[in-house]
């Protein structure tokens, strides 16, 4: 452990911790476009920047090791400055078409502009002018509002393992694609959408299936019912139904989906979905109550199984079934039925 004072408080934190590790302990809020806390440090955007008295430049707080001593501004008038400088640059070539951008709401860049009192732009420089690469089935990539931080580029290859998508051009024409300007669909792209869930600005955004605002939303932690993984994710929902899916932190996915996790979620609210149980009726399905399918069910299986023997039966599941339900599922087989003929349609 090591001794420091940040903004005025005596603390210990541990010697391996950089500032920025050190202030999230204790609830101090650095910003961060371009800090990913599964990779290692990038100090790209440079707006972590923190003061340490006696030394005159500023050091990236994500980058910069805890020293015994050390005396930390996290917000001094210079830091709040350099900060203020640095999203000054950055939307100097930024599209601020902020009321059309699906991203409102959930963008770092429109947050940091209000924390830090931009008014106005400072300097007005050239708009990029890149065709939007609406290739994907899934997302969409407009590189006019890339703000070059890199989180795509290094989840895709680093923690996806994928590396669909590199950095093209130098300098100002630095954007993110597909080597030799190929659209996303001639890429390795596996539409997991994991460069989509860590853009912190409106390049990298899905398409939608609903028009909402992210204030008219809530967020609903939840388990991927698709495989065994088992990878926790947070629903946005919007007037009960969902409207796109973030993944989280959990224990066997660490902020990652796949595909079928990140888009696949239309099923949900899907008009197709039953709702009753349907009995078939003279050749045809009509809608019944719980009590007579229910009845219907144990009548068909104590038949069967006087009959044939409880062998004869079979169950398959679904991974749309939460694993309560499935472990029910084979509980009903196994103890009420007779045999262990349960499965599972994620091993098909
Ligand atoms: S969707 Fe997945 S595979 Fe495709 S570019 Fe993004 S991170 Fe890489
Ligand atoms: S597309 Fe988004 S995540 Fe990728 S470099 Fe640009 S701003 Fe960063
Ligand atoms: S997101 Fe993909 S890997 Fe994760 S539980 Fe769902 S289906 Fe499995």
């Amino acid at each position: 452990m090591v001794s420091i004072t940040i903004n005025g408080k005596k603390v210990k934190v541990p010697k391996d911790y950089s500032i920025l590790e050190a202030c999230k302990e204790l609830g101090i809020n650095i910003p961060t476009l371009c800090h990913d806390e599964r990779l290692e440090p990038h100090a790209a955007c440079r707006i972590c920047v923190v003061e340490i008295v006696g030394m005159e430049k500023l050091p990236t707080s994500c980058s910069t090791k805890v020293e015994e001593g050390m005396e930390i501004y996290t917000h001094s008038q210079k830091v709040r400055e350099a900060r203020k400088e640095i999203l000054n640059l950055l939307i100097s070539n930024h599209p601020l078409n902020c009321l059309m951008c699906d991203k409102s709401g959930d963008c770092k860049l429109q947050k940091y502009c209000y924390e830090y009192n931009i008014k106005e732009v400072e300097y007005v420089g050239e708009k990029k002018n890149y065709p939007i690469d609406d290739s994907n089935p899934f997302y969409i990539s407009d590189q006019n509002k890339c703000i070059d931080c890199g989180k795509c580029v290094r989840v895709c290859s680093e923690l996806q393992c994928t590396g669909a998508i590199s950095f093209s051009e130098r300098g100002f024409n630095t954007h993110v694609g597909v080597p030799f300007e190929m659209p996303l669909e001639k890429s390795d792209c596996v539409s997991c959408g994991n460069c989509v869930s860590v853009c912190p600005v409106g390049a990298l955004i899905p398409k939608r299936k609903e028009r909402f605002m992210y204030e008219e939303t809530k967020r609903v932690r939840t388990t991927c019912s698709y495989c065994g993984v088992g990878c926790q994710m947070d629903l946005i929902v919007k007037d009960n139904k969902i409207v796109e899916v973030h993944p989280a932190m959990g224990p066997s996915n660490k902020g990652l989906l796949c595909v079928k996790g990140k888009f696949g979620y239309k099923f949900v609210n899907h008009p197709d979905r039953l709702k009753k149980p349907l009995i078939k009726k003279n050749g045809k399905f009509v809608e019944a109550s719980w009590e007579e399918a229910y009845s219907l069910i144990t009548d068909k299986i104590n038949e069967i199984k006087g009959k044939y023997g409880t062998e004869s039966f079979a169950g398959l599941t679904s991974a749309r079934c939460t694993n309560e339900e499935n472990y029910l599922f084979q509980k009903l087989f196994r103890a009420v039925i007779g045999n262990n003929n349960v499965d599972h349609c994620a091993r098909l």
